[in-house]
């Protein structure tokens, strides 16, 4: 047994608790318990550090995650030179018969208005395929020799995509074509995903993800369950994984379900989790699908990955099986259609839990609607950092007066929070901060601050809502008996910190399961 003393218990009344089996055993004060200490029991003193239950990340993608830690970062890129320069340093290590991937740039960041295409790619190499993928992952600038290996031509056009030949540009599902010429993952490739992926999640105290990996690197859904299902009997994740389930195609999610995979499935360290449908693009990309064009180009309103028959047949299909479905909406014009094919699926107080992913331009109306339908609520805070800067610009005053709800959100719905990693670094203590203050870590931009969440909001958003979302409640999300043993220890209480700062929070130790991870 190990005996942790002397803590900050967030919500609790005593200090000090005992964890045996994964399981947190007892709670009291820490005289108590350790008077009641045997000779093998293990006293681990917190000297007062904030304790909070492990953080969970509702909504990212681990597989890719893992992935992209490997890649070249572009997140802090200035300009088309700089993306450059970096991919040029790793060009030399690239293996024959290998890609050279960047991910993470954003060229609202660029020092002047600049745009990355094919022929500066080629300028590195015509030999080597290269893409860099746009930190949003909806929008990739690929080189001549990767066209050339996805069998992309001047002629290629793909549904629910945009492929610009000349400027190597390509959006939505053609970013998926360009997938699957990669060179195939194997389960050992991908197993090391997790891996690496699980090891920074746990640097920021997370403990549990909804994860959404059947199409990523791969869309061999069957072997990332195999690999997921090994992992948890083995006990090699050091974070809890709820599956969300995306599929290639209704085929193949018919081919899921027929094999008997079904919801809820699995154990504490793995679970099929609810089926996950992307019904546009984003907002940094302008493919968001919008009801009105966007503020900053009248020439484009986004648009929609299915027709409204298609994903009524995805929605059917899962509802019929118990299943929940989760749908990615970002534009108002994405979240109405959701809405409205929910409306039918959705039964009162919403028991299956159907969820409505990034919740970000919504009008008045459809923030009633989510809230009428009690909808699971999947926000990232940390998008205000990259988002505030361009938010007016892309959508204009009106509409970002009601964009980002997640205040009114959270007081009507169960708004549980989390990174989309890779799209933004899972940094909890940044999301909370985030959340409370609506402002730019390093900026002055910020968001319609009505929509501010106060600390224990946004710690609830991360913890206990996650669990709800997750139909974990009983068992995950809290400091209490019974409950399975995951917590983080911080260097401050985001309580009494001040809000500016609660991004200066370390992560002094993570626990999952009753193990240091
Ligand atoms: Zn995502």
């Amino acid at each position: 047994m190990n005996i942790f003393i002397h803590g900050n218990l967030y919500g609790m009344d005593s200090d000090a608790f005992t964890v045996e089996d994964g399981i947190f055993t007892s709670f009291g004060n820490s005289e108590d318990l350790v008077l009641d200490a045997g000779e093998d029991d293990e006293i681990i003193d917190l000297n007062h550090s904030f304790v909070s239950p492990g953080f969970i990340d509702s909504h990212l993608h681990l597989v890719e995650y893992g992935a992209f830690l490997k890649n070249v970062q572009l997140q802090n890129c200035f300009g088309v030179e700089d993306i450059l320069r970096k991919l040029s340093h790793q060009l030399e290590r690239v293996k024959q018969g290998e890609w050279l991937l960047g991910r993470g740039f954003n060229e609202e960041f660029f020092d002047v208005p600049e745009q990355l295409e094919k022929r500066h790619l080629d300028s590195l190499s015509t030999v080597v395929p290269i893409a860099v993928t746009r930190s949003c992952g909806h929008k990739m600038v690929v080189n001549s020799k990767a066209l050339e290996l996805a069998g992309i031509d001047e002629d290629t056009q793909v549904e629910g995509g945009v492929i610009d030949f000349e400027r190597g540009m390509l959006e939505e599902n053609a970013v998926t074509l360009l997938h699957s010429a990669w060179p195939e993952e194997t389960e050992d490739s991908i197993r090391e995903c997790i891996l690496r992926a699980q090891k920074e999640l746990n640097r920021y105290g997370i403990t549990s993800v909804g994860s959404d990996d059947f199409v990523s690197l791969t869309s061999d859904w069957r072997m990332v369950l195999r690999v997921f299902s090994r992992m948890a009997y083995k006990g090699e994740l050091t974070v809890r994984v709820n599956e969300q389930c995306e599929f290639p195609s209704l085929e193949e999610f018919a081919e899921f379900l027929d094999e008997g995979n079904t919801f809820d499935d699995g154990d504490d360290f793995f679970r099929i989790g609810p089926l996950k449908l992307i019904t546009d693009g984003s907002l940094g990309a302008r493919t968001a699908a919008l009801k009105q064009p966007y503020s900053d180009d009248p020439t484009r309103s986004g648009y929609m990955t299915y027709s409204t028959e298609e994903m009524e047949q995805w929605i059917q299909l899962a509802t019929n099986y118990n299943m929940p479905t989760i749908c990615h909406a970002i534009g108002d014009r994405a979240v109405e259609e959701v809405l409205n094919l929910f409306d039918e699926a959705v039964l009162e107080s919403n028991p299956l839990h159907h969820g409505l992913v990034h919740c970000q331009i919504m009008d008045k109306e459809e923030i009633r609607r989510a809230i009428d339908q009690k909808l699971i609520c999947y926000v990232q805070s940390l998008f205000i950092d990259t988002d505030a800067p361009m938010l007016e610009e892309r959508v204009g005053t009106a509409r970002a007066e009601t964009s980002y709800p997640f205040h009114t959100l959270y007081e009507g719905t169960i708004v549980c929070n989390g990174s989309d990693a890779p799209v933004e670094t899972p940094d909890v203590m940044k999301g909370i901060e985030l959340a409370v203050t609506r402002t730019m870590i390093h900026g002055d931009a910020s968001m319609n601050p009505k929509e501010c969440m106060n600390v224990e909001e946004a710690l609830a958003s991360y913890t206990i809502n996650g669990a709800k979302a997750m139909f974990a409640e009983d068992r995950l999300g809290k400091l209490q008996e019974g409950a399975l043993a995951d917590f983080a220890v911080l260097s401050e209480d985001p309580r009494t910190c001040e809000p500016k700062d609660i991004h200066k929070i370390r992560v002094l130790m993570t626990v999952m399961n009753g193990e240091i991870v």
